[in-house]
């Protein structure tokens, strides 16, 4: 058994009162915060980096996809604003829609900034509607956009525990390096991706798990000589890859995508299992593997593959690429068949590829007060491993923020939220709540059902 020691019982300042307190700064966090500020409501956003963004910039998870059905763009919202504004600073780069589909010439062009669609059986993939960006262009647009909209901001603050009483959130307590501090709110969003809040109050919940990535950038590569060699010499390419991949020990086909910015590519690996996300001596082992994989690549590539004789080591991710660990056991639980069957909700709230998710998916079980938006959503690890990627936890946040400024407005509970009118709303502020389920859905519900 693990020896103990008992803290001493201590005051702790009350820093803030908002309407909404939104833990956890990431694509799901930040859009809560910023759709509950629009809606009215006072918003205090807590995140424990000095930056805005999440896996999205600290883990520099740098494509935006699962947002299109084919032809059809289903996230919208905050999430397209983003695009929008980082691309105007010409730090996001999507696929001009003439070039979407199975033309081999967009194919060659589009696949190594990994724009395809990989969802689909078809080989090569189809080039679709997805997103490279850059991360210190989200951390840019996402700054100014919560200035914009009038949202506190207080970096630097790790949550510690929630406050509950009679089952109904107050607020939550962060450590700082001024100590701890109290920070009270009426709604709290939990969008820590790891479900500390929600779990710190007791909500039910099960312990998912999966791969984990030190994320790396490497600079100084010639991307142009690189894709030659792939497209035109497919042999050598392979031997040569295969060995990379062997080297690093885990990773996708692609090991490495292209970036806005000139010869810096960004690496989706080295992929570690049997992880678990939430230890301090997983994640520190996994920093140190992950480290010791990345130079004995570097090393490979630079002797023998064609674009990156010159590469360097720009940086490991500053986030750990925690996939799942926590996940709320909530109101409704998300199926993988839900998912892969586009199992449509009466009260959907959101939409990932071709899928949907309900409200009730954000919503704990016996504590009042709370919503949960992100990659803890509810639902079992088999879906959520399908059902994660940055926009549809955009479109949750979006909902959860747009969600809470309503409740307070009609004096309700969160769980008592008129969802047709939630839905109206996102729909009004651009967003795609779901409501309209396409032609491919599977109609399980009716209204009165959910
Ligand atoms: C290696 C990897 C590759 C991926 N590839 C893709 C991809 O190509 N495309 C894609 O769209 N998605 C991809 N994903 C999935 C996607 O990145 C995540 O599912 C998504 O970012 C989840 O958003 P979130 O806001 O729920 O959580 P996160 O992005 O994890 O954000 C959580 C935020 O909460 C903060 N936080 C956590 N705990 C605390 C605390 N105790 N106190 C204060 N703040 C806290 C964190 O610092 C962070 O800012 C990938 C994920 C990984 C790990």
């Amino acid at each position: 058994m693990t020896e103990v020691i008992y803290e001493s019982g201590r005051t702790v300042p009350v820093v803030s009162t908002a309407d909404v307190v939104v833990v956890g700064g990431g694509p799901a966090g930040f859009s809560a915060a910023v759709a509950a500020a629009r809606n009215g409501a006072s918003v205090c956003l807590v995140e424990r980096y000095p930056y805005l963004g999440g896996l999205a910039s600290g883990g520099m998870v740098l494509v935006l996809d699962d947002m299109c059905a084919g032809a059809e763009i289903t996230v919208r919202g905050i999430c397209q604003e983003m695009i929008d504004r980082m691309q105007r600073h010409g730090l996001a780069i999507y696929p001009p829609e003439h070039e979407r589909g199975h033309d081999p010439a967009a194919f060659r062009k589009w696949s190594r900034w990994g724009l395809f669609d990989f969802n689909t059986r078809t080989r090569p993939h189809p080039i679709c509607y997805s997103v490279a960006f850059d991360p210190d262009g989200w951390k840019r647009v996402s700054d100014d956009m919560v200035q914009e909209a009038g949202v506190e901001l207080r970096l630097h603050s790790w949550f510690a525990h929630a406050l509950v009483r009679d089952h109904h959130m107050e607020g939550v307590v962060v450590e700082t390096k001024a100590g701890r501090q109290a920070i009270m709110g009426s709604v709290v969003i939990d969008a820590t991706g790891d479900l500390d809040v929600a779990a710190s109050a007791h909500a039910p919940f099960i312990q998912g798990a999966y791969m984990v990535t030190t994320v790396f950038r490497l600079g100084g590569v010639d991307t142009d000589e690189a894709e030659r060699f792939q497209f035109d010499e497919p042999d050598r390419f392979h031997t040569i890859d295969r060995e990379a991949k062997r080297i690093i020990g885990g990773s996708w086909d692609y090991w490495w995508l292209k970036t806005p910015l000139p010869g810096i590519v960004w690496c989706n690996c080295p992929h570690m299992t049997g992880l678990d996300g939430l230890k301090v001596e997983d994640l520190t082992a996994a920093e140190f593997e992950g480290r010791r994989r990345i130079h004995a690549l570097v090393e490979y590539v630079r002797a023998n593959l064609p674009g990156f004789t010159n590469c360097y080591v720009v940086d490991v991710a500053p986030q750990t690429g925690i996939r799942q660990t926590r996940l709320l056991d909530g109101e409704y639980v998300v199926t993988k068949e839900d998912v892969t069957g586009r199992v449509h909700f009466a009260d959907s709230i959101a939409r990932g590829r071709d899928y949907y998710t309900p409200y009730r998916a954000m919503l704990p079980k016996g504590i009042d007060g709370l919503l949960v938006a992100g990659r803890h959503y509810s639902a079992t690890s088999q879906a959520q491993k399908i059902s994660r990627e940055i926009p549809p936890c955009m479109a949750m946040g979006e909902a959860a923020g747009t969600a809470a400024a309503m409740a307070l407005t009609a004096g309700v509970k969160v769980r008592g939220v008129d969802v047709p009118a939630l839905q109206q709303k996102l729909r009004a502020q651009g967003a795609d709540p779901g409501d309209q389920p396409a032609a491919d859905a599977r109609m399980l519900e009716t209204q009165a059902d959910a």
